[in-house]
């Protein structure tokens, strides 16, 4: 059994072959689909999808950092409205949610702001969160530990930064979300993942971005959450069925899957 901790099957991209990628999944042992919101626009096919097959597929809603712009007030009032709500099923956690400062930190005062708003949102309802970091760990661990840090869970998706870095995350009860740059040539993400217990790692595709070898340049699919499993078994010299199970369990266990 594996768990896609974090996929956006429910995209364009997958219009062409959605049921053939869905199925490959289910061959690879796929068991559970975790699907992330990005922004009000993409909730209608997040919400068709997740109707589909309500017991494949989980639901994060939230309102991912590289959409917040001058308009984040209307696209907060969309995502966090009982309607939305309403048209979602198996709403498991709020995500994605973070900062993006690789690309471009016009916004940087918002994205905070933003951020700030989800995780109290997500601690009144006892949901866990799905946190977008990229060239922002400080800025979010501020944010974050202005009272929020005691009593929440969730997971750094994607997880790209150092050991110092995963030791935090682990300190404050979060997981480590692994996925196919553990795979690349350069990556250091070995390195950290051979340090951190296999209790706090989840696995993850990020589909459709970031497929890992040997498909990397291509379209990621949930299917190919078995390649990151593979690599994982080999790095810290585990069975692949211990390497999927415990990451499976750790799954379940934070969004209190079925
Ligand atoms: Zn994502």
């Amino acid at each position: 059994m594996l768990i896609d901790t974090h996929s956006h099957i429910y995209s364009e991209e997958f219009d062409a072959d959605r049921n053939e990628a869905i199925g490959r999944a289910k061959l690879a042992g796929v068991s559970h689909i975790v699907l992330p919101n990005i922004d009000a626009s993409s909730i209608d096919r997040l919400a068709s999808l997740s109707r589909s097959d309500s017991e494949y597929f989980y639901v994060a809603n939230g309102l991912h950092p590289t959409s917040v712009n001058v308009d984040y007030r209307k696209e907060l009032e969309l995502i966090f409205s009982d309607n939305t709500f309403a048209s979602l099923t198996n709403v498991v956690a709020i995500g994605e949610i973070g900062m993006d400062l690789y690309w471009d930190d016009t916004f940087v005062e918002e994205q905070k702001h933003v951020l700030d708003f989800q995780l109290s949102y997500a601690k009144e309802r006892k949901l866990p969160v799905i946190i977008h970091c990229r060239n922002a760990f400080g800025q979010i661990m501020d944010v974050m530990s202005a009272g929020y840090r005691s009593g929440m869970t969730g997971v750094f998706h994607c997880f790209s930064e150092d050991y110092e870095a995963a030791k935090q995350v682990l300190d404050m009860g979060f997981n480590i979300g692994v996925g196919g740059v553990l795979t690349y040539k350069k990556s250091t993400l070995p390195d950290v993942v051979a340090r951190i217990p296999l209790t706090s790692i989840l696995l993850e595709t990020d589909s459709p971005y970031l497929a890992p070898v040997p498909h990397r340049g291509k379209r990621n699919e949930p299917a190919f959450v078995a390649c990151v499993a593979e690599k994982l078994s080999q790095i810290i010299g585990r069975d692949y069925d211990d390497v999927c199970e415990t990451t499976s369990a750790n799954a379940k266990k934070l969004f209190n899957l079925n």
